[in-house]
């Protein structure tokens, strides 16, 4: 489906159609493509679905990382930061979401052929998300204020400012290539910070697309800079710089963990993370089972289960086990994993060989620990990196898919009796993201939404999420919030500005 080309531009063919994508290749930086400064590497970007390379990009180097935080940090002195106003910032990030609206279609192609996941879940989700949530952030930027506190009333006052915090390192996943990129830039850009982003070695291509947009959007060069490299090479460096003013990263445990340890080496950059999770998801009698599968389903089988928040492990109360899981093999059955550009997918391929082997380990562990396979299991016999819908029951506490984050569509469905015990099964655990319950006992879904420890609680639902309402974790889960206006929080920083208007200091004081 692909030209090579070691020029600066790729040419890819849209399946199915005879339209074509042409992807810029090189490193984004000052609203130019550029190649790298020192660095003959190259990244590919592979099409999971088939295992073909789709094109190569620069994989920019450590001194490229340098070249971008200075452009980032030129911009914010003199173009962005505090030389514009939110009015300014307001408009351009809107214009931004109307130029991704205009081209959704083609980067929901380019998603699904470098990620896998569904053309139409791309589009009418993962991108109508982000051109939501970059209006939402666009509205907010001429209301980032401070207080007016009062420290006597005759002679003195003090004011708050949140200053925007400066230059951002983003290091952002291969899951939600686009959403991810777009819950970090809204955020970063509403509050008059520049932005050094970092996709996914996995996948880079929407990346390097939406930077074409904000050049045309009209931001300033260096207000957004895109360099695409590997984790251990860009991503670290970019930890580790002494000039990033904060680091927001969203991926895995070990890997935030470094990142918080790069921080504390180097400036003691302000680090949020979000990171991995286990999340459980409880089924109680009362519960609207047929509903409750289906939100059990879409919690881990969404995205090929490559998901934060992946529902991955459900508890059912006995009493109605056995029908509930009726409902829920026939709710999973029906799901259609196939290549994005088939319509009727509900999910892609997952997203690399790498996770490809990942997740079958995963299920050869569960098998061999003696747990039972009652859907999914097995390979198919074609190319790309297909694992179907995979249930688990008979489970243990302390086996691997029920302690670790798989990333995958693999389910681990145990049992409890009481509402305690629920609690406990679904607490046991050193991540803090997700938890979910089902139940018509209005008195119970307080209960135990409160003793859940989790950043996010959906009751009679899951893993919905909006723009406006925070999201992050607990426990090894993260650290900040993203979305809402807590997201704000963690790109401003507040100076107090302390004013005398009358008090004179007796001398000696
Ligand atoms: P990862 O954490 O290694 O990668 C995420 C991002 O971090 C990428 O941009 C990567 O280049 C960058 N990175 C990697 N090493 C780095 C370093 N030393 N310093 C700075 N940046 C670095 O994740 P992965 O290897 O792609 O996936 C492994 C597992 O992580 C998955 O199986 C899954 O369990 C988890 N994961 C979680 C999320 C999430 O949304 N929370 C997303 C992706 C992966």
């Amino acid at each position: 489906t692909a030209r090579r080309n070691t020029m600066a531009q790729a040419i890819l063919s849209v399946p199915r159609s005879d339209r074509k994508i042409v992807v810029n290749t090189g490193l984004f930086i000052n609203n130019e493509f550029v190649k790298s400064v020192d660095s003959q590497d190259l990244i590919q970007a592979i099409n999971p679905a088939t295992e073909d390379v789709l094109c190569s990009v620069s994989a920019a180097s450590a001194k490229d990382i340098d070249v971008a935080v200075s452009a980032a940090r030129k911009a914010f002195q003199t173009t962005w930061g505090k030389n514009v106003t939110g009015f300014e910032r307001s408009k351009l990030i809107n214009r931004l979401a109307d130029l991704i609206e205009r081209d959704q279609q083609e980067l929901a192609e380019l998603e699904s052929l470098n990620n896998g996941k569904p053309v139409r879940i791309a589009r009418d989700y993962d991108i109508g998300d982000t051109i939501q949530c970059l209006r939402y952030y666009a509205g907010w930027a001429d209301k980032i204020v401070g207080q007016l506190i009062e420290v006597d009333n005759k002679t003195k006052v003090a004011f708050t400012r949140h200053d925007p915090i400066g230059v951002c390192g983003q290091i952002i996943p291969w899951n939600y290539p686009i959403g991810m990129w777009g819950w970090k830039v809204g955020p970063a850009l509403a509050t008059g910070c520049t932005i050094v982003m970092k996709p996914s070695e996995i996948t880079p291509l929407t990346a390097l697309k939406l930077s074409e947009l904000v050049k045309e959007a009209g931001f300033p060069p260096g207000v957004v800079n895109t360099v695409p490299s590997l984790g251990h090479i860009g991503g670290a460096a970019l930890a580790v710089h002494s000039d990033v003013d904060k680091v927001a990263f969203t991926g895995s445990t070990v890997t935030g963990r470094k990142i918080m340890e790069s921080a504390a080496k180097s400036n003691l950059k302000k680090v949020s993370l979000e990171l991995g999770g286990k999340s459980p998801h409880l089924i109680f009698e009362s519960a609207d089972l047929e509903q409750a599968a289906n939100w059990a389903a879409l919690g881990i089988f969404y995205n090929t289960g490559q998901d934060c928040t992946a529902g991955s492990r459900l508890y059912v109360q006995e009493s109605i086990y056995d029908k509930f899981m009726t409902i829920l093999m026939q709710k999973a059955k029906e799901l259609v994993i196939a290549d994005g550009f088939d319509e009727n997918a509900a999910g892609g391929p997952v997203v690399s060989k790498t996770q490809f082997d990942r997740v079958w380990g995963y299920i050869s562990s569960g098998i061999s620990d003696g747990a039972k396979v009652v859907l999914g299991g097995e390979k198919r016999p074609a190319k790309g990196y297909w694992v179907d819908a995979t249930i688990f029951t008979d489970i243990k506490p302390d086996m691997k898919i029920v302690r670790e984050e798989i990333f995958g569509p693999v389910l681990a469905v145990g049992t409890f009796k009481t509402e305690q015990d629920a609690v406990n099964l679904a607490n046991d655990t050193t991540y803090g993201l997700g938890a979910g319950l089902h139940s018509n006992d209005a008195n119970q879904c307080m209960r135990v939404s409160s003793a859940l420890e989790a950043g996010t609680v959906w009751i009679n639902q899951y893993n919905l999420l909006n723009n406006n309402v925070p999201f992050g974790g607990k426990k090894q889960s993260g650290i900040g919030r993203e979305l809402g206006s807590y997201a704000l929080e963690e790109y401003t920083s507040v100076k107090a500005v302390h004013w005398n208007f009358g008090e004179k200091l007796d001398w000696p004081f």
